[in-house]
């Protein structure tokens, strides 16, 4: 196992970071670090409550999945992350958001910066009515970023292994593609800026099985690189593509977070039983 040796305590910078190194070892073999971290965090549409006082460590290059039933509050939770609930003029959040030690809801984050490096992937795939480079490039030219494109475009196609099917049809354009594909471009438009975070939520869920299977193996391969936050109503998904396990119930309330093998073998909460063994939810 290798070990971050000399690392410095994420907790200890004061700073929005740029993304981590990268190496090989295999995610569920890394000590755990903390990137994310919320601590009492409530967030309210107007008088209605969707997030109850969650504390919550997210470990780096992990995949963390969000699970529970439908209203509890997921993508409340995920949309915090990266201050996408800004966007929502009812939504109001109080408590903290912590990505490094740095509370993402100070007065001096840029919630555009921010979300550069915390990228999301939605849903329903995308992709910009433009062709498979510009989709990918289009994050690069905003940020006004220098360097050899082409060498970043390839990158962020060969990380999101969607590079072999499209290479050559880089000008063809991004809805011409399958479901599965498209999401895999959004993935690589979200990969080409950079993040040290990438945010997913219900990835596959517009997808067939085959591409489901696809985004499942390349969120594993991600993680390797990325911190890995997926919202999904597919428990066993959650099971076979994450290392950590965060069930919300009704009421926006975290009710239990832990190793996924845990959750899913032996949950301390009776609720989160009935709720993993399909009693309710
Ligand atoms: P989940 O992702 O677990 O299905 P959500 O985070 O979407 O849950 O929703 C949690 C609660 O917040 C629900 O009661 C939902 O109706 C409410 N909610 C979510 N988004 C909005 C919104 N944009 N405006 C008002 N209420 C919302």
């Amino acid at each position: 196992m290798s070990e971050q040796n000399g690392s410095p305590d994420p907790f200890s910078d004061t700073s929005v970071q740029s993304p981590a190194v990268s190496n090989t070892t295999a995610s569920s073999d890394r000590p755990d670090r903390t990137v994310i971290k919320a601590e009492d965090l409530n967030v309210y549409y107007d008088d209605e409550q969707a997030l109850n006082g969650v504390d919550l460590e997210i470990p780096e290059r992990k995949v963390t999945a969000i699970i529970g039933p439908s209203g509890c509050g997921k993508s409340t939770f995920l949309r915090s992350i990266n201050r996408m609930n800004d966007l929502i003029e009812s939504a109001r959040v109080e408590g903290e958001l912590y990505l490094h030690g740095k509370n993402v809801y100070d007065d001096d984050v840029d919630p555009v910066a921010l979300r550069r490096q915390v990228g999301m992937v939605f849903q329903k795939p995308n992709p910009f009515p433009k062709s498979i480079y510009d989709n990918v490039a289009y994050g690069l030219d905003i940020q006004g970023k220098e360097g050899d494109y082409d060498e970043m475009v390839e990158t962020a196609l060969r990380r999101s292994a969607l590079w072999e099917e499209v290479k050559g049809q880089l000008d063809q354009s991004g809805l011409d593609l399958s479901g599965g594909q498209q999401q895999r471009l959004c993935i690589a438009r979200a990969i080409a800026v950079d993040p040290e975070v990438i945010l997913m939520d219900e990835p596959a869920s517009a997808l067939d099985p085959v591409a489901t299977s696809q985004i499942e193996d390349l969120i594993e391969e991600l993680a390797e690189d990325y911190t890995v936050v997926i919202v999904t109503h597919n428990m066993q998904q959650a099971a076979r593509i994450s290392d950590k396990t965060a069930v919300f119930l009704t009421g926006g309330e975290l009710v239990e977070f832990d190793d996924t093998d845990k959750i899913f073998e032996n949950p301390e909460s009776q609720r989160v039983e009935d709720y993993i063994t399909g009693k309710f939810g």
